[in-house]
């Protein structure tokens, strides 16, 4: 089909271009024996208007044309008398490949909540909000590679099943071939010897201990891809599955690792702000939970440092306001990293150095020895966006980090092996895809960010 896509007919319109263009009936009205059609191709934000005066050949085919149908139609691009574009198509011909039952199709109507359009997954892509919030993801995919690329950074492709089941990033999927109802035993227990890898296996939490022996030996590398987390938090801002980013950077410190964590959403907010506009501005107008203009200003401003240590004095003075305590040791919560970001600092803060204790422990452990080289992005509606860390890379410190997180060096020999051969200070984060698309979109749910959420209890699609 010799079609053109709206996005490319609405970027460079003229008077009597000849236009085939193909696309679903979002709505159809009549006026004065003219019918209007406005008609979406999913290329952008923008419908096309086609006229269908009732004297033409293709007039009478608007019976079975209803909103939602699928349709072709042929003519000619002409200046719009009306209000709201500045071109329209006078259709010659038109071709309708399947038409929606105005009596069930469910997108009849405008307004429908975003509860009552997850339930219709397959079909919410076509309406405006999650044409926009679709194509606003792809164009974030895009720029990470672009900011990576740009920047010598390799993309690698990191296992998503994997055996390692101490990353300590959460609770884990199980990979398994094994009959449920009848598994092998041994001595009482499941015998995974006999499973499909002769050992237990998971979908992976996190990409960063294999983007670590990489970044080990090709310098500076990234991975861009789906992690599995199967922690039961039902919150509008965790997913079971969802995509992560991870630059891990050879001969880096924590101070580099923030750089490239302020340079890389810079970047993206830059980006967005001037690639996605028609969509921006579509959600800024439908849900003004967000602004371009306020997009475009996070690209040039500087994020707040601040240590953990600090921040949890910070809080402390306002200790009142909290449900959960304040106290140097423990975990901050997202109502503490809320606060930080929407109250004390009114945008994104870096929280660096967090005590031993509450963190990984592949972090690299300071000179105090009560704190490690870790460091939380947190940005305002969302809290934490990205964590990440300068990994430690001194073999006796990272054996007594595992010993006292009781991990047998067993499966992550070769982890280790890295600070037998080689190491290096490396340092690197991982940025939630999902969190990133939240944020810039305004979505006030994670599940309306990705095609299809997994969530607890919920796997429809
Ligand atoms: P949180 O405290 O919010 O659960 P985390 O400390 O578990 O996050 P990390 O293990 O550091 O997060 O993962 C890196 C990034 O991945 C986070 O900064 C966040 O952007 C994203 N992330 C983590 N868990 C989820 C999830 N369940 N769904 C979506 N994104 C997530
Ligand atoms: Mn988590």
């Amino acid at each position: 089909m010799n079609r053109l896509k709206i996005r490319e007919i609405l970027s460079r319109p003229s008077q009597g271009m000849p236009v085939d263009v193909c696309g679903w009936v979002r709505s159809r009205r009549e006026s004065k024996g003219i019918a209007f059609i406005a008609l979406s191709d999913g290329s952008c934000q923008d419908t096309l208007q086609l006229v269908i005066p009732e004297g033409s050949a293709a007039f009478p085919r608007l019976r079975g044309c209803n909103t939602g149908a699928a349709v072709r139609a042929s003519g000619y691009l002409r200046e719009s008398p009306g209000k709201g574009q500045s071109f329209e198509m006078e259709v010659s011909a038109m071709e309708v490949f399947g038409d929606a039952d105005p009596v069930t199709y469910p997108l009849q109507k405008k307004g429908h909540t975003l509860e009552f359009l997850r339930e219709i997954g397959h079909l919410r892509p076509r309406t405006n909000t999650y044409g926009a919030v679709f194509r606003i993801r792809n164009l974030l995919a895009r720029a990470v590679h672009e900011f990576f690329q740009g920047r010598g950074f390799v993309w690698v492709h990191t296992p998503i099943i994997t055996a390692s089941d101490c990353e300590g990033a959460g609770d884990l999927f199980s990979v398994t071939t094994l009959d449920h109802e009848n598994p092998p035993r041994h001595e009482g227990r499941i015998d995974f010897s006999k499973d499909f890898f002769g050992a237990r296996s998971y979908l992976t939490v996190s990409g960063q201990l294999e983007a670590e022996f990489l970044s080990m030996a090709l310098g500076d590398v990234y991975t861009f891809g789906p992690t599995f987390r199967a922690e039961n938090s039902n919150t509008s801002r965790h997913l079971a599955e969802f995509w992560m980013i991870e630059p891990e950077m050879a001969f880096a410190d924590l101070q580099d690792d923030m750089a490239l964590a302020e340079d890389f959403f810079r970047f993206l907010c830059r980006t967005v702000a001037e690639q996605g506009e028609h969509e921006l501005a579509f959600l800024e107008k439908q849900y003004k939970t967000i602004s371009i203009a306020g997009i475009r200003g996070l690209g040039d401003k500087p994020f707040v440092r601040i240590t953990y240590t600090d921040a949890v004095r910070e809080l402390g003075k306002a200790a009142g306001k909290f449900e959960f305590p304040v106290e140097w040791g423990l975990d901050l919560q997202s109502e503490h990293e809320r606060y930080l970001t929407d109250t004390v600092f009114c945008g994104p803060v870096i929280v660096t150095d967090y005590p031993r204790d509450i963190k990984a422990f592949y972090m690299r452990l300071n000179e105090d020895g009560r704190t490690v080289a870790a460091m939380d992005v947190l940005v305002p509606r969302i809290g934490e966006i990205m964590g990440g860390s300068q990994r430690e890379e001194r073999l006796e410190v990272l054996e007594s980090r595992m010993r006292a997180a009781a991990i047998s060096g067993g499966s992550l020999e070769w982890y280790v092996d890295l600070r037998r051969f080689g190491s290096a200070p490396h340092a690197g984060f991982g940025l939630g895809f999902e969190r990133l698309v939240q944020y810039i979109t305004g979505m006030p749910n994670i599940r309306d960010v990705i095609p299809c959420p997994r969530a607890p209890l919920s796997i429809r699609f």
